[in-house]
């Protein structure tokens, strides 16, 4: 009897870049090709140590950085290769790398293609060099422009860009005009992110003359309206999509689906249990994919954890959650546990019911983390 195989979703995280841009809180730096050769060898011996997941099929990939597109295409077709050897792909796999300009050339975007990649997400971030600069990119809005057309050319019918709002000095009027010109050449995906200053980066130590709150609030009003007028519609609090586009492995993620994670870094949720890997990439090396020397905070959820997840990762979804999927998976009805917080939010008109699903409205999409903590039990 052919049994359905649950879906399970792969990351692979690549930490090198050419160098670091000043709002980057990821693992990621610039590596010499010995140190990306070690890397290699570190990520295979992960991969071969990891959790069989026989009775999974991998739906989807991605590969993340970093910067992904900085190593060779020949290193990534051989992690390619060792996780289809050691997994069952589905015939319909999502397989996204990310990529940055300054980095693709035709040749290696031929090979992504050939070693099984079918989406592309490219680091544009801004069209306005002034603000490239700024941000500490490697790369001008013409070499975007001239990768973003590589991709097409080498077969890539699945690209995502990513823009980034509320840069410092950033006025409405060039939010407006990045978005525009972006939607203008027609990827199947965009991703709109406001700039979070974090600890520990090269902004966090600038005076930065950053747009206020209340031109925030309007430059994400205006992102919905400006790219719904191109085709694109809103399917996460940042995330908007060509239909039939939107990305399988973030939705995947929200809905809580097993996945596993390779690389410094890199998350995992399999069988109830998650874990972080070392965000040491010279730990990582030296542990050579040993699971017990590069795996932190490893916890196995309890049945609340899982709760307060599928309410903070689902809600970030416009299409919202199921009420009887939670039903079915914690064997209690939504209300009784959440009653006051829903009762709460949809009297403020921030949370709504409709055809058995629970989302975000308009105005609670614009406060959504205020929103999303009140669901920690
Ligand atoms: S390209 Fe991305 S990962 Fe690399 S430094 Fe810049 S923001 Fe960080």
């Amino acid at each position: 009897m052919n049994q359905k195989r649950k879906p399970l979703e792969l990351y692979v995280h690549i930490p090198f870049c050419i160098r670091k841009c000043a709002y980057c809180d990821f693992v990621s730096g610039p590596g010499t090709k010995a140190m990306q050769k070690a890397y290699e060898a570190a990520l295979t011996a992960e991969i071969d140590a990891a959790e069989e997941a026989s009775e999974c099929e991998v739906s989807t990939v991605f590969f993340g950085g970093g910067t992904p597109s900085v190593v060779g295409a020949g290193m990534l077709a051989c992690i390619m290769e060792k996780l289809r050897k050691k997994y069952v792909f589905s015939k319909n796999a999502e397989i996204t790398l990310e990529a940055n300009p300054g980095t693709l050339d035709e040749e290696k975007l031929n090979g992504y293609r050939k070693s099984g990649f079918n989406r592309i997400s490219i680091g544009c971030q801004s069209v306005h060099d002034d603000e490239l600069k700024r941000l500490g990119r490697i790369h001008t809005f013409a070499e975007f422009q001239e990768s973003f057309a590589l991709a097409r050319a080498a077969g890539f019918t699945n690209i995502n860009v990513d823009l980034m709002s509320g840069l410092p000095g950033q006025s409405k009027a060039k939010w407006e005009e990045s978005l525009r010109t972006i939607a203008k050449l027609s990827p199947e995906h965009i991703s709109a992110y406001s700039l979070i200053v974090e600890p520990g980066t090269l902004f966090a130590e600038q005076n930065l003359d950053l747009p206020d709150e209340e031109t925030e609030r309007e430059m994400y009003a205006e992102t919905e309206k400006i790219l719904a007028e191109y085709g694109f519609s809103r399917y996460e609090i940042s995330n908007y999509a060509k239909p039939d586009y939107t990305c399988r492995h973030n939705i995947g993620y929200w809905n809580r689906t097993d996945y596993l994670g390779f690389g410094p870094s890199a998350a995992s949720l399999f069988e109830n249990r998650r874990w972080t890997n070392t965000a040491d990439v010279a730990a990582y090396v030296k542990a050579c994919g040993a699971p017990e020397k590069i795996r932190e905070e490893e916890e196995t959820l309890s049945m609340q954890d899982a709760m307060e997840e599928f309410m903070f990762l689902g809600l970030r979804m416009t299409g919202g959650i199921s009420m009887a999927e939670f039903e079915k998976q914690f064997g209690k009805e939504i209300h009784a546990v959440y009653g006051e917080v829903l009762r709460k939010y949809e009297g403020m008109k921030l949370l709504q019911e409709h055809g058995g699903y629970l989302s975000l409205t308009r105005d609670g999409i614009s406060v959504s983390n205020v929103i999303l903590a009140d669901f920690l039990l």
